[in-house]
């Protein structure tokens, strides 16, 4: 099977990422990509509700969750912060798709927790939501070991092993790109040694999309050498519109997509290939 590209964005910042969002559907239209789109569903709320009707609501994006607020659904150990309570997480995860299906009118499959964990969902009462709140995909393994980056490339699995067969995880390879670029947190701090890929090494920010470009490459390459089903990458409209406002990463990327043989597809296509072992119940009540 070839492996197939799945262009993602985490679509989070409150009149940053619209902007970006301009440009980012402009590529994938002049050079006929789909997308998926995690858009944190508060975003559609207000004022900017119709921009992104019509600028998403193109037939070729998925549109997904990243929650409603934005929040970390968990404990996180690498950015040191708590997770929210239970009520808000339940929350958070239903209130999104709800908003997401109202404004969009298809079906929301996918969820991406916000920030990404090294275990995706874990193993804790976050699976069994995300399942019966009826996402049948996560995408939300967005850490190396010992929450390092960069994510290792690997392939889809599900949760089986908790009792959700149904519900199956698509990890994120590469860099987190805003991090490549300094607009977060240090990166110093997430490497890991000894690495998981001693021939990739960055030596500092990036400082052009085509340097940017170089980075994602590897990943590309190593997705292609290891025959995965899919390749992907950790893209924030705000922060690519900040860095390349005219999304000069993003050709280069598709373009070199192109070039290795390789096609495009979303993540809820990708999900759609595996065939469904059962029907989960509805959620009736918020769990302890
Ligand atoms: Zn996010």
């Amino acid at each position: 099977m070839k492996t197939v590209f799945a262009a993602a964005y985490d679509t989070e910042a409150a009149g940053r990422c619209v902007k970006a969002c301009e440009r980012i559907v402009a590529v994938h239209r002049e050079m006929d990509v789909p997308a998926s789109f995690f858009i944190v569903s508060n975003l559609l709320e207000g004022a900017e509700r119709r921009p992104y009707q019509e600028l998403l609501g193109d037939a070729r994006f998925e549109i997904a969750s990243h929650s409603a607020t934005h929040p970390l659904l968990r404990d996180h150990p690498s950015l040191e912060i708590k997770g929210v309570p239970w009520a808000q997480v339940v929350n958070e995860v239903q209130r999104s798709k709800a908003a997401i299906e109202d404004c969009f009118g298809k079906p929301c499959v996918g969820f991406r927790t916000p920030c990404g964990f090294a275990d995706g969902l874990g193993d804790g009462p976050l699976v069994e939501l995300i399942a019966r709140s009826g996402y049948t995909y996560s995408s939300s393994v967005g850490w190396g070991p010992k929450y390092s980056l960069p994510v290792p490339v690997q392939g889809a699995y599900n949760y089986e092993r908790l009792g959700f067969p149904d519900l199956w995880e698509f990890p994120l390879h590469g860099w987190h790109e805003n991090v490549l670029k300094g607009h977060n947190a240090t990166p110093g701090r997430f490497l890991l040694w000894p690495p998981v890929y001693p021939d990739h090494v960055v030596t500092g920010y990036v400082q052009t999309p085509e340097e940017e470009f170089a980075v994602h490459r590897y990943f590309i390459d190593k997705a292609l050498e290891l025959e995965m089903e899919y390749s992907t990458l950790i893209w924030h409209p705000w922060s690519l519109g900040k860095f390349d406002p005219e999304m000069r990463m993003l050709k280069l990327v598709f373009e070199y997509v192109r070039a290795r043989g390789c096609g495009f597809t979303t993540f809820a296509e990708l999900r759609a290939r595996r065939p469904s072992v059962k029907a989960e119940p509805a959620l009736t009540g918020a769990r302890a």
